[in-house]
């Protein structure tokens, strides 16, 4: 395993205040060059204004952010709300927005450093923004999201990213894989050599672990293109990929079969009612107007385990356990 320091060209700027320390003070007034991200909280024409509290504070929908706020023109004319943040002071509305506060200190150093390095390949200078606070990039809370805990985890792993080969990793993270994570290439069809699927014994305690939704099928058809097979007649899980995840269903109706693509069917009858697409079972129900599926998981299963992490530091396990285990091969850098 490759271990090198490597400094990253990064957002240089002017010099900002000092993010606040682990204690939750704000040490206004020391100056340094910080990395930056840039959030979009919003986009559209409908948010809230922000209010600035402080030079180094704004409050927005509820809520208080560290950093300064803009407003923006995004790529397809929408307006967008902007929050520019120190990378670490991002981190801790991350942090406690992603994980509980008791959760044990090794899993949450190994989310601070999955989050850090997701962060720094997301910085695009080209672009009007970084990362999504959200479902789409990491969730993100400021201010009233944090905790000691989170803080502590961002101070003590400052500028430690994962690597591989020398060179900053790609890494994912999710809430629960099911017991198997999921290959990159398979969900996003682009491989790498430490996003690939393996048994995950840990997550077995998880809540989500196994669950089961049922979908209307009238909810899903017209988004599916579904109506042209008419009355819906079965349903099946097509063969899985090498992790074990279907990779479509087949639906048969009096007037032909079709098959949809897993992640378009969850998609479509939404996160919340199908929590994965490691489906176990699917079957109609409700006289055929409803499909009943069974699985295991939460979220896309690449990467890191947030539930297995859990559990593997109350089992003990060092953060750099844990990462090795859900990025294998890779090592770690400063920035
Ligand atoms: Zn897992």
């Amino acid at each position: 395993m490759k271990r090198r320091t490597f400094a990253l060209s990064l957002l240089a700027g002017a010099a900002l205040p000092r993010p606040a320390r682990a204690t939750g003070g704000l040490d206004v007034g020391e100056t340094v060059t910080p990395r930056t991200v840039r959030v979009l909280l919003a986009s559209g024409d409908g948010f809230a204004e922000p209010q600035r509290l402080d030079s180094w504070r704004f409050g927005w929908n509820g809520r208080t952010y560290r950093g300064v706020f803009g407003t923006i023109v995004l790529e397809d004319g929408r307006r967008g709300l902007l929050n520019t943040v120190p990378l670490d002071a991002y981190l801790y509305g991350v942090l406690g927005a992603e994980i509980s506060a008791g959760w044990p200190a090794a899993a949450q150093a190994a989310q601070a450093v999955a989050a850090r390095t997701f962060a720094l390949s997301k910085l695009r200078p080209q672009k009007s923004f970084d990362v999504v606070a959200g479902d789409a990039d990491q969730h993100y809370g400021g201010i009233e999201a944090e905790s000691v805990e989170g803080r502590d985890a961002v101070d003590s792993t400052s500028g430690r990213i994962l690597t591989y080969d020398g060179v900053q990793a790609h890494v994912a993270f999710g809430a629960c894989c099911g017991g198997r994570t999921a290959d990159a290439g398979d969900v996003w069809g682009t491989p790498y050599p430490y996003l690939i699927s393996k048994p995950d014994p840990n997550c077995a305690e998880a809540p989500d672990f196994a669950w089961r939704g049922e979908v209307p099928f009238d909810s899903i058809a017209s988004r599916l293109d579904l109506e042209k097979i008419g009355q819906l007649r079965s349903v099946g899980l097509r063969p899985a990929d090498g992790s074990g995840r279907p990779r479509a269903l087949i639906f048969t109706g009096e007037s032909g079969s079709t098959d949809v693509p897993t992640r378009a069917f969850r998609s479509a009858a939404g996160g919340a009612v199908v929590r994965s697409t490691f489906l176990r079972e699917a079957t109609l129900v409700a006289h055929g107007e409803s499909v009943s599926v069974a699985g295991t998981g939460r979220g896309h299963g690449v990467g890191l385990c947030q539930w297995g992490a859990h559990a593997m530091a109350a089992n003990g396990a060092r953060p750099d356990e844990i990462l090795a285990f859900y990025f294998p091969g890779t090592g770690f850098g400063q920035v």
